[in-house]
């Protein structure tokens, strides 16, 4: 199996030459050179499997041969021990045909754990393997940051820099991030927006003398082997409900478009999906791209779901590629004009194809809140506010084909939010109770890209 660039331009790789660059050097994304698939049979007899055994099957097929079945499962089953939950990523009933996949329990308390926990363990073992040491450097609006700081803290082969908005992140969010006490753990509050993280990110990628000289690696939903991990959840979720004998539907919380694009990998290795519902707050640029063809930028509008405030949705790029017959040049030119001129127009034929794939919806703030307060009255469920903007898009697409929405993070991850519109203090789970009373540590840094590589090459 072979990795190429989005943009065309960048030499292939390997999965695990992938997983450990992240961005491809013509600034495109990695994605497979296609897409294995799994027959009903194969499908079928997931029914019976543990989630550990279901992401054996679901993710050796893109592996190569980087790592030993054996080797490969144990892995995986290191990766999900610490979840707070036996079936991993549990489904609950909202109502008779929708159903709420609980993507909250791991060590972090949102669904980035799934593709970090794992991420984490693979990236130690071939860097061990490699006798090499990287620095991985991520932007976060929140919870990226925490659960990449779980996951490698404490690793010698990684030190790990989270860059994060300054005031733009909940509280439970930012002591995640600055309370680990490990030596190569370093948070990083910038003085600007998450797009500006994104950017800053991206500009260190691209700076070749600064990407090679610090061994740069990006564990951001960019790098492939996170998209991967995410796959797995919509096979485990959807065979619980009768696939491959029954169709899907998800509704999926966006920002970056990684947790959704995992949605679109799963459909096209046979999974049977009817529609992948995007998400979002009011920073809208997807729903108003797949509405009217027009992707344009806007400025981020901080909101009560944090972790979706983004207008520069990397991942798209990727859903993009396909949507243009996997045609380099053309993704490189809708980015250059992106950068240009802060958007772009998806062609006539591309944005059809988008559509058939995916469906859209847009929350305002005072519907997410009314949101969280009725779904907590008529089923007793507390959802946070990203999950709460699953609900209500998904409740706009229901139909005879069983929906199942992902609930991305825990509420207690964002209690003032949840308590202002359901009157619940959501507690966090016992096994971080102590998460206020640890001191924090973390370094002030300007919106300037030299200041921060600076920092960088000082503190490896
Ligand atoms: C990251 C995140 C999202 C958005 O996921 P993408 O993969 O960026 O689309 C939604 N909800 C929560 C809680 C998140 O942490």
């Amino acid at each position: 199996m072979k990795y190429v660039s989005t943009r065309g331009q960048a030499p292939e790789l390997t999965f695990e030459e992938a997983m450990l660059s992240g961005l491809a050097r013509d600034g495109g994304l990695y994605v497979p050179s296609e897409i294995p698939t799994l027959s009903k049979t194969d499908i079928a007899a997931m029914a019976d499997l543990s989630y550990e055994e279901i992401a054996l099957r679901v993710m050796t097929p893109f592996i190569g041969d980087t790592f030993t079945e054996e080797r490969f499962s144990d892995l995986i089953a290191k990766a999900y021990s610490g979840f707070g939950h036996a079936a991993r990523a549990p489904l609950v009933q909202l109502d008779s045909n929708h159903f709420l996949l609980e993507l909250f329990h791991g060590p972090t308390l949102a669904f980035k754990d799934f593709a970090m926990q794992l991420i984490g363990q693979l990236f130690q073992d071939a860097l061990t393997r490699r006798g090499e040491q990287v620095t991985i450097v991520g932007a976060t609006s929140g919870d990226t940051g925490s659960a990449a700081i779980e996951a490698f803290r404490g690793l010698d082969a990684v030190n790990v820099f989270i860059m994060f908005p300054d005031g733009r992140v909940s509280d439970v969010q930012r002591r995640q991030m600055t309370t680990p006490a490990d030596a190569n753990v370093h948070a990083l509050a910038v003085e600007g927006d998450f797009d500006n993280c994104q950017a800053a990110v991206k500009d260190m990628f691209n700076d070749f003398d600064f990407r090679d000289g610090v061994k740069l690696a990006g564990v951001n939903s960019i790098n492939w082997a996170r998209v991967l991990a995410q796959v797995v959840y919509y096979f485990s979720s959807a065979v619980s409900l009768g696939a491959p004998h029954r169709e899907v539907s998800f509704t999926v919380p966006t920002g970056n478009f990684g947790d959704i694009f995992a949605g679109y990998i799963a459909k096209r290795m046979g999974l049977p999906i009817d529609k992948l519902v995007v998400a979002t707050n009011q920073n809208d640029i997807l729903h108003r791209c797949l509405t009217s063809g027009a992707y344009q930028t806007s400025g981020v509008v901080p909101s009560i779901s944090p972790s979706m405030d983004i207008q520069v949705s990397s991942n798209f790029e990727r859903a993009l590629f396909n949507a243009y017959g996997r045609d380099g040049a053309a993704v490189a030119q809708l980015m250059d004009e992106l950068k240009q001129g802060g958007g772009f127009n998806v062609s006539q034929g591309a944005l059809q194809a988008l559509r058939e794939d995916f469906a859209s919806g847009r929350v305002s703030e005072d519907e997410t809140s009314a949101m969280i307060a009725e779904a907590f009255k008529t089923t007793g469920e507390v959802l946070c506010p990203h999950s709460a903007i699953g609900v209500k898009v998904a409740n706009a697409h229901l139909g005879t084909t069983p929906m199942i929405t992902l609930a991305t993070a825990h509420p207690a991850k964002f209690p003032a939010a949840v308590e202002a519109a359901c009157g619940i203090h959501p507690p966090l789970p016992t096994r971080m109770a102590n998460l206020f009373d640890l001191p924090e540590r973390m370094t002030q840094v300007p919106n300037d890209v030299s200041a921060i590589q600076t920092l960088i090459r000082e503190r490896i």
